[in-house]
């Protein structure tokens, strides 16, 4: 059988668009840089955000719905907010076959158009903390667009969280953070780096901006989720004040965090192999396809009805399909669902029929287990959680192998050449300094590890001193 994935060792690039293509992930749209998402696609972001949604209302957070557009005038209050996006921004200027009074911009982010109501929503100490989250669209003008990694338009949940005072502020913000590394580790099984961004790497208009980061198969650290502190300054930019129990008015203190559709980009480039997508078993839609094996011992008609009822079997109700196409050879349907990540393929001969057992595939590894048709259930759900375990450690292993210490600027460059990855280095503190060693090298710092140890050194690239480590590495 044809393989129309292309080998990654031969060109990974080309194969993370075959992997989306043969998956029926995303397609491109008409508009250059933007993208369709497909069911299968879809469905992975689904599962995402039942996921989260539960973890958000842990967490004591409500879902609402603001604007698509914001009044231009509104993202100039907050300056560095504003440099920051309006290169990117989309902007209306004609309404109903008239020029607007003021043009829109379509949201590249929510913070101007959700603090305006703020103003109105709080007033007292008892209106707060306010914690909410939208699920939405937003577009970013983007020059260079991958499917799923960065797109013009994409989708994303946003936090906006209001706080009376500053530690408040910094624990929700530290507190969300969490919550994405236990969506990443504990569901798309992909280990993550928490840390504090650099000055130069955080939000438009944050004080600080959490990070956690994921490595690629490629080696490339890829940014799958964020979280800020924004001080007071959209307070300040909106006039949010609320009067403390004394009366005394004071400006709010905001957070915003969010992850986006990119995430689907991550786990494509975590797990999947030349044969095509692999998902842990608790982001995939579909975890098991029952494929019957038709011949001339039993009749079609038959298998099929023990196919249905294996199906049945197993518990898992939407989540398992019976493959009941006739016409097919068995081993282009084992393709099919490889090339769409099912993460286990259950195959029910004339055979297996008559023992009565069957087979248990699995996706990550291609092991064949042979089981007794009565423990199809307890031991596909063993199998589901062994899958989703072995994943996680496989890409934990291979962040672990591909981390490296480095001490100078000849060692630096060598690992970042070859294979690639994430470098603990020491570094200055100094914008311009890292400006220079991305421009240099093309790695950035990618976080300032949450459990990086104090450790006096000096900075590969200029020897100012350092206190401690950073993670670098080549991103997307
Ligand atoms: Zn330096």
């Amino acid at each position: 059988m044809e393989s129309r994935i292309t080998p990654r060792d031969q060109d990974y690039n080309q194969w993370y668009l075959d992997v989306i293509q043969q998956a029926e992930l995303a397609d491109y749209a008409p508009v250059k840089g933007c993208m369709v998402i497909r069911p299968n696609g879809y469905a992975i972001w689904q599962n995402i955000q039942r996921i989260l949604d539960d973890m958000f209302a842990e967490t004591g957070h409500r879902n609402a719905y603001f604007p698509l557009l914001i009044p231009e005038s509104f993202l100039k209050k907050e300056a560095e907010h504003v440099e920051g996006f309006a290169p990117e921004c989309a902007v209306v200027t004609h309404g109903g076959g008239k020029k607007l009074e003021e043009p829109l911009v379509i949201r590249p982010t929510s913070e101007t158009i959700i603090w305006s109501m703020y103003r109105k929503w709080i007033s007292s100490w008892r209106d707060l903390p306010l914690l909410i989250n939208q699920w939405a669209n937003v577009l970013r003008w983007e020059m260079r667009t991958r499917l799923f990694l960065r797109t013009t338009e994409f989708l994303w949940q946003e936090g906006h969280t209001a706080h009376a005072n500053e530690d408040e502020a910094e624990q929700e913000a530290r507190r969300m953070l969490e919550v994405y590394r236990r969506l990443a580790e504990d569901y798309l099984a992909m280990p993550v780096v928490a840390g504090l961004k650099s000055e130069r790497e955080k939000f438009a208009g944050a004080l600080h901006t959490y990070t956690i980061e994921a490595m690629m198969q490629d080696r490339r650290a890829l940014q799958a989720g964020t979280s800020h502190n924004l001080g007071q300054n959209f307070a300040r930019a909106f006039d949010v004040t609320f009067q403390d129990e004394q009366g005394r008015r004071h400006l709010v203190w905001a957070t915003s965090w969010g992850v986006s559709t990119r995430l689907i980009g991550a786990l494509i480039m975590t797990h999947s192999d030349d044969k095509g997508l692999v998902l842990p078993p608790r982001v995939a839609a579909l975890q098991a396809v029952v494929v019957p094996i038709f011949g001339k011992q039993v009749d079609n008609e038959t298998m099929i009805t023990e196919a249905r009822k294996l199906a049945a079997e197993t518990g898992l109700g939407r989540a398992v399909e019976v493959d009941e196409r006739s016409n097919l050879k068995p081993g282009f349907k084992y393709h099919h669902w490889e090339q769409r990540g099912v993460p286990v393929r259950i195959e029910l001969g004339p055979r297996d029929l008559e023992k009565q057992g069957a087979v248990l595939v699995r996706r990550d590894s291609g092991e064949k287990i042979f089981i007794e048709r009565g423990q199809v259930k307890e031991r596909l759900q063993q199998l589901l959680e062994d899958i989703q375990a072995s994943l996680l450690e496989r890409a934990r292993e291979r962040q672990r192998r591909y981390t490296f210490t480095v001490d100078n600027r000849e060692q630096f460059e060598q690992k970042l050449a070859d294979p690639g990855g994430f470098l603990l280095a020491h570094w200055c503190g100094r914008g311009e300094c890292e400006e220079k060693i991305q421009a240099e090298t093309k790695a950035t710092i990618r976080c300032i590890p949450f459990d990086a140890v104090e450790e006096a050194g000096r900075c590969p690239f200029c020897g100012g001193e350092s206190r401690r480590r950073v993670l670098f590495a080549k991103a997307y």
